[in-house]
C-alpha cells in the first residue's frame, strides 16, 4: 500500500511537470473506483490550470482555480506521467491530459483509489476535515501527543496509527518508530510520559522524514512520479523480523497481533 512517504515522493515527482499546465481533456476508462469518478470532473477540469500540487495525509490535491482534484492511491494505485498517446494498459483507469501532450495516468489494479473533484475549501471536505496533524509539521510535537494521549487506554501503536492522532503513520513506520523510541507497542497511550512523547515524536519524524528523503517505499511495484521504481532503503530494525536477533541487543524480535495488524518489537529494548 502506498504510504505517506510514497505519496509525498509522487507529489514531488509530478509537481514540476504539472504545475502551471492547462488540462485539455480527462480520459475516463473506468468510472467505478472506491467512489464513482464524478461527472463534474470531466465537465469542469478541462480548461483549468493546475496551480499547485499539494498533499494532505495520503491525499494528493491538484489545486485549480475552479476546484481541486483529490486523488487517493488506495491499496495499489500509482500515478505516472506519460505521453498521452502511449496506449493505456488494463489497469490504467484515468488520464488527465495536459496541453503539452503529457498525461497524468492513474493505474490502480485493485480499484480502491479515488479521484474526486472538490469545489470550495478542500480541507473542509469530509475526507480531510477530521484528520489529525501532519507528522512532519510543527503542530505535531511532544506537547500535542502528550495532551492528546491522556487517559487513553488504547495501545500506543494503534494510537499513533489512528489518523485522528496524526496522519500517515502506517504499520511499518509505527513499528520502526516505536523501536527507535524504545517503547513497547502494547503500552497504553495514556501511560506515556512527557519525555517518552518527545522521543516518540522525534522517532516518527525521523522514520518518515528519512523515507521521504530517500524516495522510499514499502511497495514493490510502486513507481515514482517519473515512472521509476522506488525501494524502501531504510534497514528495518524490527518489522518483519520475528525470531531474528535484535540489531541493537541481539535479543529475539517478537511478533504480536494488534487490531488485526502485525506488530514487531524487541522485548529487551522496548518497554
Ligand atoms: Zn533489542
Amino acid at each position: 500500500m502506498p504510504e505517506l512517504p510514497e505519496v509525498e515522493t509522487t507529489r514531488s515527482g509530478i509537481a514540476p511537470h504539472v504545475e502551471g499546465r492547462v488540462v485539455t481533456e480527462v480520459v475516463l476508462r473506468r468510472r467505478k473506483l472506491r467512489y464513482p469518478v464524478p461527472r463534474t470532473l470531466l465537465a469542469d477540469l478541462p480548461g483549468q490550470m493546475v496551480e499547485r500540487v499539494e498533499r494532505r495525509a495520503k491525499y494528493l490535491l491538484l489545486r485549480c482555480e475552479a476546484g481541486t482534484v483529490l486523488i487517493h492511491l488506495g491499496m495499489s494505485g500509482s500515478l505516472r506521467l506519460v505521453a498521452a498517446d502511449v496506449p493505456a494498459e488494463k489497469h490504467d483507469h484515468i488520464d488527465i491530459v495536459f496541453e503539452n501532450g503529457q498525461a497524468l495516468r492513474l493505474r490502480d489494479p485493485r480499484r480502491f483509489g479515488a479521484v474526486l473533484w472538490l469545489t470550495g475549501d478542500p480541507m473542509e471536505h469530509k475526507l480531510l476535515a477530521t484528520l489529525g496533524p501532519e507528522p512532519l509539521s510543527d503542530e505535531f510535537d511532544a506537547d500535542y501527543l502528550y495532551q492528546h494521549s491522556r487517559k487513553r487506554k488504547v495501545a500506543v501503536k494503534q494510537f499513533i496509527m489512528d489518523s485522528h492522532t496524526v496522519v500517515g503513520v502506517g504499520n511499518i513506520y509505527a513499528s520502526e518508530a516505536l523501536f527507535r523510541a524504545g517503547i513497547r507497542p502494547q503500552l497504553a497511550a495514556g501511560r506515556l510520559s512527557r519525555r517518552r512523547c518527545e522521543l516518540l515524536v522525534e522517532s516518527i519524524k525521523s522514520v518518515l522524514g528519512q523515507a521521504i528523503a530517500e524516495g522510499g517505499t514499502t511497495l514493490r511495484d510502486f513507481v515514482d512520479g517519473e515512472g521509476r521504481p522506488g525501494y524502501f532503503k531504510q534497514q528495518l530494525q524490527v518489522y518483519g523480523r520475528a525470531g531474528e536477533p535484535c540489531r541493537a541487543c541481539a535479543g529475539i524480535i517478537r511478533e504480536v497481533r494488534q487490531g488485526q495488524r502485525a506488530s514487531f518489537y524487541c522485548p529487551a529494548c522496548q518497554r
